[in-house]
């Protein structure tokens, strides 16, 4: 596929516009939450109402604070994102990904940390080197806008709401709300919003070398996953679900909870992702490949690690939680065919990264889904019905894949190479 730098000039300008929209588009997302969250609570009616709303002039220092707060999470989470974007260059190659300051990978000069700066110093630069003038990808500002949207999203929906997100715990009112929060914060809920976010990144670092077509390196991804399973040996709160259907007594501190909600929802969460994967690999797999066959594109690419990303989010969210995940995931490979069929010059993507949708849609409404579906939905009921949707969703999906064969017979999108893996070091 044609490199980005080996486009002429004038190709910087659709990738400005790419980079403005990723980059609204991901404060949409981040500010999509309290915004919704706002909304609800001036509609309902004063009976209905968790706490007295105040005039609109009393609560502008309260927002004011909040709206900074926002800003330096969403920085924060930006500049993780850049190193992500090391990370997924440098892991494939076997290269340490913290030594070694960033160059033009073109010219080798230094890039100043003002031209480092995520999304702004791309953007300040015209997605050139300051340098040599030669093009950087545009993929670098949106990977870093993406992680700092998805994480500040989650940042309101699981840490300022008070985990209104997470199923059995009760919600933490008492914690809720940005300026009850930093004065007094819940332990629990940063240590459950750092595990989640970090899961995040880590489906992203993995998504992105599927769609590099490099190979991740095996004993990276089973460190992560020995990661996952052991922090929530130290901090049972983190799975807030527990191994079997009844939810019991909860946050109890005994050695059997210790076993059972550290260790036994890992394992179980991490054998049942790694088998989902095994089945959705086998069906997606042949039903992609099988058709590939003189096709020039497709919708999605055959999963290579679908199976370790399912693993890792077994671990993390519970075998139930995993479900759920692989359902929304379905989905989202759905969405991804109809626009794909749709859109002339959409990019093919790789399974794991519709993966990191589905794991943050499924993060931001987890306890909505399991309490207003059940008992349809993965985990919500000790009955088979809950496996309906997962068994549901791998025939529609099927049954899509074969219908959208005759689109295959368009040229290969060459959209996909405004944003397709450069073969430079990011800055
Ligand atoms: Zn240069």
């Amino acid at each position: 596929m044609p490199d980005s730098q080996e486009q002429p000039p004038e190709s910087a300008r659709p990738s400005r516009a790419v980079v403005w929209s990723v980059l609204l588009a991901s404060v949409a997302v981040a500010v999509f939450f309290p915004a919704a969250d706002s909304a609800a609570s001036a509609l309902a009616p004063p009976s209905h109402r968790f706490v007295d709303t105040e005039s609109v002039i009393d609560m502008l220092p309260a927002v004011g604070v909040a709206i900074v707060i926002a800003t330096w999470i969403f920085v924060f989470w930006s500049l993780i994102g850049s190193f992500l974007n090391v990370v997924v260059y440098r892991l494939p190659l076997g290269e340490s990904v913290v030594h070694g300051g960033s160059h033009c990978p073109r010219c080798s000069s230094p890039i100043a940390w003002h031209d480092n700066l995520p999304v702004v110093g791309w953007l300040r630069l015209n997605g050139r080197c300051r340098t040599c003038h030669l093009p950087i990808a545009a993929r670098y500002p949106v990977v870093e806008s993406i992680c700092a949207g998805l994480c500040t999203a989650v940042y309101f929906r699981e840490l300022v709401s008070g985990g209104v997100n997470l199923p059995v715990r009760i919600p933490d009112f008492l914690h809720g709300g940005v300026l009850r929060l930093f004065p007094n914060p819940s332990s629990a809920l940063i240590g459950l919003y750092l595990y989640h976010c970090g899961a995040l990144c880590v489906l992203l670092v993995w998504g992105l070398i599927a769609w590099d077509g490099r190979r991740l390196p095996s004993r990276s991804a089973v460190a992560v996953l020995l990661v996952a399973a052991g922090l929530p040996m130290l901090f049972p709160v983190l799975h807030p679900l527990p191994i079997g259907w009844h939810p019991g007594s909860g946050e109890t501190a005994s050695p059997a909870a210790w076993l059972l909600n550290g260790l036994g929802v890992s394992v179980a969460g991490g054998v049942a992702g790694m088998l989902c994967g095994r089945v959705l690999h086998r069906v997606l797999a042949r039903l992609l490949r099988g058709d590939a066959a003189g096709r020039s594109g497709l919708p999605l690419r055959p999963p290579q690690t679908l199976g370790l990303g399912l693993a890792l989010v077994g671990i993390v969210f519970g075998w139930q939680g995993m479900l759920g995940t692989a359902v929304l995931l379905l989905v989202a490979c759905l969405v991804q065919m109809l626009v794909w069929s749709a859109v002339v010059d959409w990019p093919e993507v790789p399974t794991e990264l519709v993966l990191v949708v589905a794991s943050f849609v499924h993060l931001c409404a987890w306890r909505q889904l399991t309490v207003g579906l059940s008992p349809w939905w993965p985990g919500a009921s000790p009955t088979l019905a809950c496996l309906a949707p997962a068994v549901g969703m791998v025939l529609v999906v099927s049954l899509a894949l074969v219908a959208i064969t005759p689109a295959s017979s368009r040229p290969a999108s060459p959209g996909a190479a405004a944003l397709d893996h450069p073969s430079d070091e990011p800055a």
